[in-house]
């Protein structure tokens, strides 16, 4: 195999941050479950993605991230698997509330990792909801009722539901920002920050995105605790 270093230039990696983990280049070398390793060759993956192969073992090591790459190379799995191996180690009671809390930008990009969510981690018996507006909420707080280990929301509509009080965020210890550029571009700036500040300061911070402007930096310079940054290929600011 090619040493990390080679790895990361022929994939156009670049990390900054102390004590950086080297890539996982092969599934093989990643530990995960060998029912999980089975539905990813299912799935007829080969390899990680860089973005993966990168940010899986900072990840699995309770580090925050911020990893830049542009749509399409696989950041749902990149937070995902790390997500489900938190599950496994925090054991808590789904009723209580949700462990992994995912913040999307749409409707359509929540159920898609929703949807990831079940299939890759169905072995595991992960249980997922997903909120978003544009919906009624009784379905949703009745799914909310029946406890979930992964949340997937638009900000929105958890906003809503938290000042409801109709959700629990005090066992978050997960908490994914997926795509915040794109977040932050739809003015979900202040629901984002209401929400964070319901999630307790003991966790894990992990945060995706397209491009790197300066709100983006803000949000991560808030929020984040020492955290590794991944950029792939090109960063557009
Ligand atoms: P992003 O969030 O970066 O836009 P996604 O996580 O949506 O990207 O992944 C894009 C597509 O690549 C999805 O169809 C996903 O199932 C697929 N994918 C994820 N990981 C791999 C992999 N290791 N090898 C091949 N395809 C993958
Ligand atoms: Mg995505």
């Amino acid at each position: 195999g090619l040493s990390p270093d080679d790895y990361r230039r022929k994939h156009e990696i670049t990390v900054s941050g102390n004590n950086v983990p080297p890539p996982f280049t092969s599934f093989e070398e990643t530990g995960f479950p060998s029912e999980l390793l089975r539905e990813v060759l299912r799935a007829g993956f080969t390899a990680p993605t860089p973005i993966q192969a990168q940010s899986w073992p900072i990840a699995l090591r309770s580090r925050d991230i911020v990893a830049v790459a542009k749509t399409g190379s696989g950041k749902t799995l990149g937070y995902l698997i790390p997500g489900f191996r938190h599950l496994k180690v925090t054991c808590n009671n789904s009723k209580m509330g949700p462990t992994v809390l995912v913040l999307s930008p749409t409707r359509e990009l929540a159920t898609q990792i929703q949807d990831e969510a079940l299939k890759f981690g169905k072995s595991s018996k992960i249980s997922c909801t997903c909120l978003y507006g544009g919906a009624p909420k009784g379905p949703q707080l009745r799914e909310l009722e029946h406890g979930a280990d992964i949340v997937v929301a638009t900000p929105g509509r958890l906003n809503d539901i938290l000042e409801m009080k109709k959700v629990n965020l005090s066992q978050v210890s997960y908490l994914v920002l997926d795509e915040a550029d794109r977040m932050l571009d739809m003015g979900f700036e202040p629901q984002i920050r209401k929400i964070i500040s319901a999630v307790p300061t003991r966790r894990q911070t992990l945060m995706y995105t397209a491009t790197w402007p300066k709100e983006v930096r803000k949000i991560a310079a808030d929020f984040l605790v020492n955290p590794v940054q991944v950029n792939i290929g090109n960063v557009d600011e």
